[in-house]
């Protein structure tokens, strides 16, 4: 789950990093309001959950009160990479001497904690990466030593950060970002810019906080931050539903049972020259509930022209799954056409209840293949 830059600094600041006071404001009164209390200069910044904001022209410095309110209003309804503005945080303005980047998140390759600082902050890690690697330090953290000053050292001087006083300041607040990385069960914690002003104090100017789903449980607080609002209906429903669901960017829509499958259909899917437009995953199940609540979801999608729902029947038998596709159909109109692909346990049996009274619109196929390039004709 992303939080908004707000409420990732909320985090922040539960953890002792420094950050600048500020005010949610969600029309233009209320940022001129928070204007006011916050007095002097102030920053309109757009929450919304994606990045280049500030490029977008969804963060604007504000003279004061009238200004932020103009600046507000320039900023609501904004579309920043297809999310809409609705929502604005209203900060004390800092003055930047430098931009620094400083993030922490899991490198999945090595199983460890990876820190990333750099002094090439403002702009995005993949160009430093790509462009200047070596101003790049990289650091992992062993999760069974766990996280020791010394490496926050190593990392500093890789940076090749030599400012005495910045060095203090930025090992205290790589310390307190990992105890916020592992107590929120975070994916990733991002600070860019991580400033430091002309008085030499640095704060962190952004947050790019993602914590893991799965831990949610953990964090009611946390997950009483989702804003439900942030989601396309789809992921809504699928949330609300329990169905796993992902969105991609294609015309077929996805349906299979584990997540094995699932993937080699989306590769089945490619190879027969289609792309997908989702996926969702039955996990063992196929029951009629289960199978109306996924085509309930995939359907929602707007780029959805086929769906390719793609059995194998294990323990769960396909004549079973049949009958909850029938079922599922009986029960909701769904306009697109759609392939079924039934192998394995009862697949024949299966495939005859669905020849049989199945609609029009759906297409039974005996092969993964034969039945991702009929899906794929019959999105085109
Ligand atoms: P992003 O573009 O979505 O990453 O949004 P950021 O929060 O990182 O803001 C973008 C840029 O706006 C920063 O890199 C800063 O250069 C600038 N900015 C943000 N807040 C302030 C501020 O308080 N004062 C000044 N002078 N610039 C700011
Ligand atoms: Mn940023």
């Amino acid at each position: 789950m992303d939080l908004y830059e707000y409420q990732g600094k909320e985090l922040f600041r539960r953890f002792g990093i420094p950050t600048s006071e500020g005010r949610l404001a969600l029309t233009p009164a209320e940022a001129r309001a928070a204007a006011e209390e916050l007095g002097g200069q102030v920053v309109v910044k757009a929450q919304v959950l994606t990045g280049g904001r500030g490029k977008a022209g969804g963060v604007k410095l504000a003279e004061g009160p009238d200004d932020a309110e103009r600046k507000a209003e320039e900023i609501i309804g904004l579309d920043i990479n297809g999310h809409v503005v609705r929502k604005l945080w209203i900060e004390r303005a800092s003055e930047i001497a430098k931009e620094y980047y400083l993030s922490v998140t899991f490198d999945r390759g090595e199983k460890k904690v990876l820190f990333m600082l750099t002094t090439k902050g403002g702009i995005e890690i993949e160009q430093v990466a790509a462009e200047t690697p070596e101003k790049l330090a990289r650091l992992h953290v062993d999760p069974l030593e766990g996280y020791q000053p010394y490496q926050a050292r190593r990392l500093i001087y890789g940076a090749g950060i030599d400012d005495p006083n910045e060095q203090k300041q930025i090992l205290d607040i790589v310390g307190k970002l990992y105890e916020c990385f592992v107590a929120m069960d975070a994916m990733l914690c991002e600070v860019n810019p991580l400033i430091v002003t002309p008085e030499g104090d640095l704060r962190a100017l952004d947050s790019k906080f993602t914590v893991d789903d799965n831990a949610l449980y953990k964090h009611p607080g946390v997950a009483e931050m989702r804003d439900p609002e942030a989601y396309p209906p789809e992921e809504r429903a699928a949330r609300e539903k329990g169905v796993t669901y992902v969105k991609l960017d294609g015309e077929v829509g996805i349906l299979g049972n584990g997540a094995g499958l699932v993937m080699s259909t989306l590769d089945t899917i490619a190879l027969a020259g289609g792309r997908p437009a989702n996926f969702c995953d039955l996990g063992g199940g196929g029951d009629a509930q289960g199978v109306v609540d996924a085509l309930e979801v995939i359907s929602a999608d707007r780029q959805v022209r086929s769906i390719f729902f793609n059995i194998f029947g294990g323990i769960t038998r396909c004549d079973e799954v049949a009958r909850g596709i029938l079922q599922a159909l009986g029960e909701m109109e769904i306009g697109h056409p759609i392939v079924v692909r039934l192998d394995g346990t009862n697949a024949e049996e299966g495939r005859e209840i669905l020849a049989d009274a199945g609609p029009e619109n759906l297409h039974v196929e005996p092969t993964m293949l034969e039945g991702a390039k009929r899906a794929v004709e019959l999105a085109a």
